[in-house]
């Protein structure tokens, strides 16, 4: 069924498989007049059973020339306003075009899908940017992304995407389900949108505190931190952080503390 030979180098293992292209449309519950972004189109698998949800807008962004016309035409529609753009995901503001917060999909090209998950969390003011994320990565990144404290999957992109959503995964899906067939499996990840947390720490204090932490997996993060931060032993007290605590027995919302603490104990 593919003319176009897929290229590696834009990671397109494209989706197959109908009946899991359906379960991931449903898994987004009712779309009908909603805005929905989608990332990387490709050959359009996905993109046909959106447009078929009757959504109110659907814009769909795709770096690959060769697959535009093939869009184009997958995109015709009398009822549904539509949006093709040839362009770079990191590199293009695709919130500029709605006046609503959309629905994400993306069945993301591997290679990037971090840094994409990254700008979608970290967009200025991306709270209410959008409404969900439904995003299908590699499983092994799925899980890292859910992951919970005293496991070896947590780490900082599990702390980064819990402080600035709520990611659930949804279902897993077999390699055997693309083409061309990726080595690993992949799943569908959900993300909610958490206004709570961003607005209230200092995110670059945060950013840079599981970063040094994660730094030493297998150290106490007392001796990690403490070139970096004075008085962290008593800190770390304060917070209720035993002292003998490596970075994987933290949860987010100690660490959130112990940026809060840090901004205070510097002023
Ligand atoms: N949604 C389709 C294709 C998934 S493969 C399907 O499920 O069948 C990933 C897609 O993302 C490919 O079409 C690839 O060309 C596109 N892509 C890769 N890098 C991109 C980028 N930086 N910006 C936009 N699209 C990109």
């Amino acid at each position: 069924m593919q003319e176009i030979a897929p290229k590696r180098k834009f990671g397109q293992n494209f989706l197959t498989n109908q009946s899991v292209v359906e379960r991931i449309v449903s898994t987004a519950g009712d779309l009908e007049n909603k805005c929905i972004i989608e990332i990387g189109g490709g050959s359009g698998n996905l993109t046909k059973h959106l447009l078929k949800a009757k959504p109110k807008k659907l814009l769909v962004i795709e770096i690959d020339k060769d697959y535009i016309e093939i869009l184009r035409e997958t995109l015709k529609s009398e009822s549904v306003e539509t949006i093709l753009i040839s362009k770079d995901i990191l590199r293009t503001d695709i919130f500029s075009y709605f006046s609503e917060p959309p629905v994400i999909f993306g069945n993301l090209p591997y290679n990037i899908s971090t840094k994409i998950l990254a700008k979608l969390l970290t967009t200025p003011n991306s709270k209410n940017k959008w409404e969900k994320l439904f995003l299908m990565f590699q499983l092994e990144v799925a899980n890292r992304i859910v992951a919970k404290p005293n496991s070896k999957q947590y780490g900082r992109l599990s702390l980064f995407s819990q402080f600035y959503s709520y990611p659930s995964l949804e279902f897993q899906i077999s390699k055997s389900s693309f083409f061309p067939t990726p080595k690993v499996e992949s799943a569908l990840v959900k993300f909610r949108s958490n206004n709570e947390t961003c607005n209230e720490y200092n995110n670059v204090l945060f950013q840079d505190i599981i970063k040094k932490s994660f730094q030493g997996r297998r150290k106490m993060i007392k001796n990690t931190l403490k070139a970096s931060y004075k008085n962290i032993v008593t800190i770390m007290e304060m917070c209720n952080i035993p002292e003998n605590s490596r970075p994987e027995n933290i949860t987010l919302q100690q660490f959130c503390n112990l940026a809060e603490a840090i901004d205070k104990s510097r002023i």
